[in-house]
C-alpha cells in the first residue's frame, strides 16, 4: 500500500482541548507529514481565528475535522487506538515508545483506520478516556519535565509515522493474517463487547458494581492485546448471549 494512503487512514484525535491555537499547531503537524483526519471531542473554542492563525497553510485540515461530543463518536470505525500520555498509569494499557507504536500503526492501518488519542492541556486524557485505547504511547523526555506541548506531541509521533511510512519497508504482505481471518473489530463493536461482559458479569454475581476492583481494565487490557476480529466478537457474545439465557436473564444483546 503507498505510504500516502496509510498515512490518510491514521486519524489523531484531540481531546477537550483548551486553547485553539494548540488544535491550528496540530493540524500543522500533521499537514507537514502527510496526515488529514483530525478529530476534536468538545473542543473549548472552535473555529476559532487563533486556531487559524497557528494553522498558517493547514486550514483545511482544520476546515475538514469533525468535532464529537464524546470520545467513543470520534473512533468509530477505528481498529486500532493508541492514548498519547505523559504519565504512567496503573490501570492502562500496556505503554510503548513513538518509533515502535509507529510501525505497529502502520501495520495495523493495512486494516483500516487507526488513532492517536492526545489529552487535554491541563489534565491529559482522563482514566475512562485511556482505558478505551489498546495501547498508549509516553514520549521519552526529561524526567524533571517531560509534559510537552500538544502540538509538538502531536508532531513528534506524525514525524515518526512518516519517516517510517517512507522508508521503504516492504509492508503489502502482513504477517498477521491467516486464511480463517476476519477483518478487525473496530473501536464500537469493542465497546459493545466490554458492555455486554460487564452485564453477564453482573448478572452473574461475578461482578459487584458496587466494588468493580480491576476487572473491567484488567478484561480491556486482555483483548486490547489480543487484536480480536469481527468474528471474534460475534462468538465472544454469543457465548456470553448463552451464558445470561443459562442464568435467567433475558437476551439482552
Ligand atoms: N499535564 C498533562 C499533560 C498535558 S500535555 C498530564 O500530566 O498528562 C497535552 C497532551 O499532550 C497529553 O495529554 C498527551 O496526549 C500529549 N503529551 C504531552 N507530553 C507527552 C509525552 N511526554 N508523552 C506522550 N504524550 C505527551
Amino acid at each position: 500500500m503507498k505510504p500516502e494512503l496509510l498515512l490518510s487512514r491514521i486519524r489523531v484525535v484531540l481531546c477537550r482541548p483548551s486553547h485553539p491555537g494548540n488544535i491550528g499547531a496540530a493540524a500543522r503537524a500533521m499537514k507537514t507529514m502527510g496526515l488529514s483526519d483530525l478529530r476534536l471531542v468538545r473542543p473549548r473554542s472552535f473555529p476559532d481565528p487563533e486556531a487559524d492563525a497557528r494553522a498558517t497553510g493547514a486550514v483545511d485540515v482544520l476546515e475538514s475535522a469533525e468535532i464529537s461530543d464524546s470520545l467513543p463518536e470520534a473512533l468509530a470505525g477505528a481498529v486500532f487506538v493508541v492514548a498519547l500520555s505523559a504519565r504512567r498509569r496503573d490501570l492502562g494499557p500496556p505503554i510503548g515508545e513513538p518509533r515502535e507504536m509507529a510501525a505497529r500503526l502502520l501495520n495495523e492501518a493495512l486494516h483500516g483506520p487507526v488513532a492517536l488519542v492526545f489529552g487535554n492541556e491541563t489534565g491529559g486524557l482522563s482514566n475512562d478516556e485511556i482505558q478505551q485505547c489498546h495501547v498508549a504511547v509516553t514520549i521519552p523526555a526529561n524526567p524533571e519535565f517531560s509534559s510537552l506541548n500538544l502540538g509538538s506531541a502531536v508532531q513528534v509521533l506524525c514525524y515518526e509515522l512518516r519517516t517510517l511510512a517512507f522508508a521503504g519497508r516492504p509492508m503489502a504482505v502482513d504477517p498477521t493474517v491467516t486464511p480463517f481471518t476476519s477483518p478487525l473489530a473496530s473501536h464500537d463493536e469493542l465497546e459493545g463487547l466490554y458492555a455486554h461482559f460487564a452485564r453477564v458479569m453482573t448478572d452473574t454475581g461475578f461482578l459487584n458494581p458496587a466494588q468493580p476492583g480491576r476487572l473491567m481494565p484488567k478484561i480491556r487490557r486482555l483483548l486490547g492485546r489480543a487484536r480480536v476480529e469481527k468474528d471474534e466478537v460475534n462468538i465472544l457474545r454469543g457465548i456470553l448471549a448463552a451464558t445470561q439465557n443459562g442464568t435467567g436473564h433475558a437476551r439482552k444483546v
